[in-house]
């Protein structure tokens, strides 16, 4: 494959419900974006492809190209089914080789890592995580995934972290809902995702008036999520995004749970006294996973 010299980056965001596609350097500099509903993977990678060679046709070779893509996804580079979907219930997308339709057909490498791990990168370089060398972002959505970077990389290890899925205390007495994971039932994402929330409450998120009890105990389940992460990690920094962040009252909530639940274990001035600036939303809102794969295509 030849390496090609052009000043702009590609990058796509391959998420479960859509993919977005972007053209640029950064996110001030973005030629192009495009984004289509995730259908079958044929498809899909079909209209990846086709949209990178409209885009090549018309500005030249790209400088290279990253894709942040939803998993479990194979991150080995030695094993036989690097760049693959793995086992996701998602139908027709379990044992895809994704990385490699969309390597092949625009015949260029690229870099590939979680949508997770590809925001954290982006929020690092351009967002709300500048100036710090580790950080975790999580994202509360549809599902709950979480990225990690640190010391500048992004964490890998045995498949990569599914911080979605860390066991965390729930009492039944307090919240009898069982939870939506098909794995694990009451993990993070099985009580505190979007979709929990429609199905505890009977009233999608978005629609749950501000003095519901709903924010107080979502407000529970992540602040428990956050301490493992800082606990495990040491991030010093953890960004939030996800469509249910959106609700800014969650993270006075949070940060106030978090602080209490360290109960002072953790002695640093980020928590004792800047838990405002630790604990933070994301800056680079719905382009952070696009951006990340930009990120990820410049990196290599
Ligand atoms: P996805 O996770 O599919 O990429 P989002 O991050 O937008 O997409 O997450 C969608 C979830 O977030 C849904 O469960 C939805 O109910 C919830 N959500 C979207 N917007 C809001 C909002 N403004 N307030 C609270 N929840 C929201
Ligand atoms: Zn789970």
């Amino acid at each position: 494959m030849a390496k090609s010299t052009g000043r702009f980056f590609g990058g796509i965001e391959g998420g479960g419900t859509k993919f977005i596609c972007a053209v640029g350097s950064s996110p001030d500099d973005l030629r192009a974006e495009a984004r289509f509903a995730t259908a079958g993977p044929e498809r899909t990678i079909q209209e990846t492809i086709a949209f990178f060679q409209e885009q090549i046709g018309q500005i030249g070779p790209l400088a290279g190209m990253g894709l942040a893509c939803f998993g479990p996804i194979d991150l080995n580079p030695e094993s036989p089914t690097y760049g693959f979907i793995t086992s996701t219930p998602k139908p027709g997308w379990a044992n895809v080789d994704i990385l490699g339709g969309i390597s092949r057909g625009l015949g260029m490498p690229v870099a590939f890592d979680t949508d997770v791990n590809g925001a954290a990168l982006g929020e690092w370089r351009w967002g709300a995580g500048q100036g710090v060398n580790s950080l975790i972002y999580l994202t509360v959505g549809t599902g709950i995934g979480g990225g990690a970077l640190v010391e500048g990389r992004p964490v890998h290890g045995l498949v990569h972290p599914e911080m979605g899925h860390m066991l965390i205390p729930h009492d039944r007495d307090v919240d009898p809902f069982p939870g939506v994971c098909p794995f694990h039932a009451d993990c993070l994402e099985g009580l505190a995702t979007g979709l929990a929330m429609e199905k505890r409450w009977g009233k999608r998120a978005e629609e749950l008036p501000l003095e519901h009890p709903a924010w107080e105990l979502e407000a529970e389940y992540l602040a428990a999520g956050l301490v493992n992460l800082i606990m495990a990690y040491s991030p010093e920094r953890i960004i939030l995004g996800g469509g249910v962040m959106q609700q800014v009252q969650l993270f006075p909530l949070i940060r106030e749970k978090v602080v209490s639940k360290l109960a002072g274990y953790v002695d640093s001035p980020a928590i004792r006294k800047e838990i405002d600036q630790y604990i933070v939303p994301a800056g680079l809102g719905k382009l952070a996973g696009v951006l990340g794969a930009i990120a990820l295509a410049d990196t290599r």
